[in-house]
Formats: C-alpha cells, structure tokens, sequence
C-alpha cells in the first residue's frame, strides 16, 4: 500500500512536541518516526516549520440537521469544521427536527448526513420528560452518549426534565456505561432573576449577566453530584461558565466520582465588562462572565479540574439575534465557533504559558475520550485515523466573514486579531480542507459508538 510521509519540526505526540515524520498508509497512522527513518518510497509532504497537530474533536456542536437546515446542516457545519482543524463532530440532539430522542430520528439523522459531510461525525442522543424507554435503544445503535436539560432549552422540540424524570432515565443510562453531558442551570434562580428584571432595559448586557446568575450553575452541579453518587452514572457537565463550580468539581474528582467538565474558547476568551450593550451575538446560555472569572477558568484548565474545549458551536439564522433590537431578552443564544476556536484557544492559551500539546489535550484526546473514541481519534500514534492538522503557530490574522465558512457568517469574533493559521486538515491521509479550499469529495462518515 502506498505510503505518505508528512515532515514537520513540530509533531505534537502524547509523549510531546518533536520532530519527525507521520507515516500515513491508507486512511492510519503507521507510525510517528524521527526525520532520519522515513521508509524509502514514501510520498513526502514537508511542512518545515509549521506544526503537526492531532485533528480536532468536537463535542459539543448543533448541526441542527434535518429540520432545520436554514440555520446550518451536515455541509456546512463540516466546511467550518474542516477549515477549523476539526476532523470528528458530535452532534447535539436537539435543535434539529426531529430531536434525536428515538432510533427513529437518529436514522433520520444518519438520512440527512449521507455522502454530505467533510469531516467525520458521531451523535449523541437525548434525554427528555418521556424517553426513558429508548435510552438503551439509542445506545444499541450507536449514539456516543446522551444530553439532557434541567432549565427550558431556549427552544420547542426537546423537552427538558424534572428531577423525577431525571430518575426515571438514569438507571437506564448508568446500564450503558455511557455518559450523561447535562446542561447544568436550574430554574429557579433564573426565573426569580427574571422576575425581579421585569422592567429592566434588556439591551444592556449586564442585565442579561444577571438573569443568568452563578446560582443557577451552581446549585445544578450539587444537585447532578449528588445523583452520580446514587445512581453511579458517567456524568459531564458541558460549557461550564461559573468558575465558583470548580472546587465541588475538584472535590468530587478527589472522591472518585465520574465526573469530566468542559468549557467553551468564548468563556475563556470575552468578558463581561467588554461587551456593548445590545451586542446579542455574545448572547449565550451560560452567560459570558467577567474577566476575573475567565482567568479562574483558566486556572481550572491549568489544575486538571476542566478536561475539555468543546465550541458549543450553535448558529441561528442572522435576524434571530435580533440585531435591530439589540435585546438581549428575545435574542437567540448561541455562538458559532467551528472555524475559529483553534486559533482563539492558541491566542490565548500562548499568552498564559501554555503550549501545543496542552491544545492538543483539551481539544482532541480530552473530547474524544468523552465520546468513546479514543482507541481512534485525537491523538497522533501508531494505528490512529490520519486525522490531523497542519497548524502555523506564529501567523496572525484579523477574522473577515470568508474565514466563518458556516451557513451565516455572523460572529462576535469578527475584527479580531488572532494567533495561529490553520494551512490544512487530513481526514484519514486525505486533504479536507487547504489554504482556503476544499479538495475532493466530502469523506467524512459517521463513527459509531461499539
Ligand atoms: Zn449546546
């Protein structure tokens, strides 16, 4: 079988940043070798300089395919992930119609995707009020894991649930040995901060702030602890914003619960006290915070108690952001961030001593662990898919709408100077996407769960 050899000085392996050469035959990585041992006849690709990245895993995306194809789908969700270094997506089960609730939908889903996405995809399927009963089924046909609400979802077609509802799913879920990612606000703070906003000027930012109190965060991941204690689930806590969760995390962690936290590049990116007022493309739920909460974040990555980067990448059609109202009550939250979050993390993470392989952590091996995959993707080593991503470090760039890529090229980033070019992403030793083009056919499939 042919055999590709891809040159770099910068090859970020599990065991560190060296230089070498990726051995690709077929779609695998056959081995990561020092530049003097490249096998005679291999095609080569050299890099030089720019470094060799494992490709990209992200968790946490809204594809919001079928049924809602105007506000994005399969085709361009992979076009944004491809140029954004990504090469496997897992799915969100809501926003899309129908809500990935049943096996039904999920092969409605498998429908939608066929023979259209750039980069490879896995589902995860939903918890909600009445499914209790598909959760094994989902399971069975190979969603990674599953996702549910404990506040109203922002939107019609997945329901969120009650506590009585949660027991009635968990002992199904804790049967499949797969996690339960959860979006962790309660009610109950955010609808007496509602109540005492009533006649507040919505365009303000920091009302928004305020209606999305740390309480609700809070007292949502005391209370999920509190049945993974009883129930012995997998549990993840997605886009964590309120850094005063962190230490009940760290200590659940010290007591051995399974429990793994993520957060978004726009938490540890903006800040509060930056956002103008009836700016709603910041507009996400949980709410950007302020600066001296962003560093704890950082912090919580530094410590271990954060595992993950997901993008929480959820567009909307342009006017649902409500730009002529700038309201920040009737906008959609949702921030889209495929195309962008490699070099928004590389910008900041340069800046706090951090390095490629701490990228390649958080945002490959850590999301491909949580969705299963991790014999396969997110990391470079012998055996694994030749995904990966051929990332300049010192290169900056000011974000320009080409760059976006997804269906709506809107995006609070836009403007910005950030670090970090991506020049090219392989999807198993094939060129997805390179210098602003995407070569060939879309590739991509989905990866079940076994
Ligand atoms: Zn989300």
């Amino acid at each position: 079988m042919n055999q590709q050899a891809f040159l770099s000085r910068r090859i970020v392996t599990p065991e560190g940043v060296r230089p070498g050469a990726l051995v690709v035959e077929g779609e695998l990585i056959r081995d990561v070798v020092a530049p003097d041992r490249v096998p005679a006849g291999a095609e080569i690709h050299d890099f030089g300089d720019a470094a060799i990245l494992p490709g990209l895993v992200d968790s946490h995306v809204h594809i919001n395919e079928p049924g809602r194809a105007e506000w994005e789908g399969f085709e361009t969700a992979t076009r944004a992930a491809a140029a954004g270094g990504y090469t496997l997506l897992v799915d969100m089960p809501l926003n899309c119609l129908p809500a990935t609730t049943t096996v039904h939908a999920l092969e409605a889903k498998r429908a939608a995707a066929q023979n259209r996405c750039l980069v490879d995809w896995m589902a995860w399927g939903g918890v909600v009020a009445d499914n209790q009963l598909h959760i094994e089924e989902l399971a069975n046909a190979g969603v990674a894991g599953f996702k549910c609400f404990l506040i109203h979802p922002g939107i019609d077609g997945f329901t969120m649930v009650t506590e009585a509802q949660l027991r009635a799913a968990l002992p199904h879920v804790a049967r499949t040995g797969l996690p339960l990612l959860v979006h962790a606000e309660l009610p109950g703070p955010v609808d007496s901060a509602a109540q005492r906003l009533g006649g507040a000027d919505w365009s303000h930012y920091h009302v928004y702030l305020q209606s999305r109190p740390e309480e609700a965060e809070l007292s949502a991941i005391a209370f999920l602890l509190s049945l993974c204690r009883e129930y012995k689930f997998r549990l993840h806590i997605v886009h964590l914003s309120a850094c005063q969760a962190l230490p009940l995390l760290c200590a659940a962690r010290a007591e051995g619960l399974p429990v793994s936290v993520e957060t978004c590049p726009h938490y540890l990116h903006f800040t509060a006290e930056t956002i103008p007022n009836g700016a709603t493309l910041f507009e996400c739920a949980p709410p950007i915070r302020s600066a001296e909460n962003r560093e704890e974040l950082w912090k919580g990555l530094r410590e271990g108690t954060i595992d993950l980067v997901a993008t929480d990448h959820s567009p909307c059609p342009p006017e649902m952001k409500r730009p002529t109202e700038g309201s920040f009550r009737t906008a959609w939250g949702g921030i889209a961030g495929l195309s962008l979050a490699l070099p928004v993390m590389y910008t900041e993470a340069s800046k706090r001593g951090f390095g490629l392989i701490d990228i390649a952590r958080w945002m490959a091996e850590g999301p491909a662990r949580l969705a299963g995959c991790q014999e396969r993707k997110g990391r470079l080593a012998k055996g694994y898919d030749a995904d990966f991503v051929i990332f300049d470090p010192e290169s900056e760039f000011v974000v320009s709408e080409e760059r976006l890529h997804y269906r709506h090229p809107v995006s609070p980033y836009l403007g910005e100077k950030l670090r970090g070019v991506v020049q090219a992403t392989y999807l198993r030793g094939r060129p997805v996407y390179a210098k602003g083009e995407f070569p060939g056919k879309p590739i991509g499939r989905e990866y079940q769960h076994e």
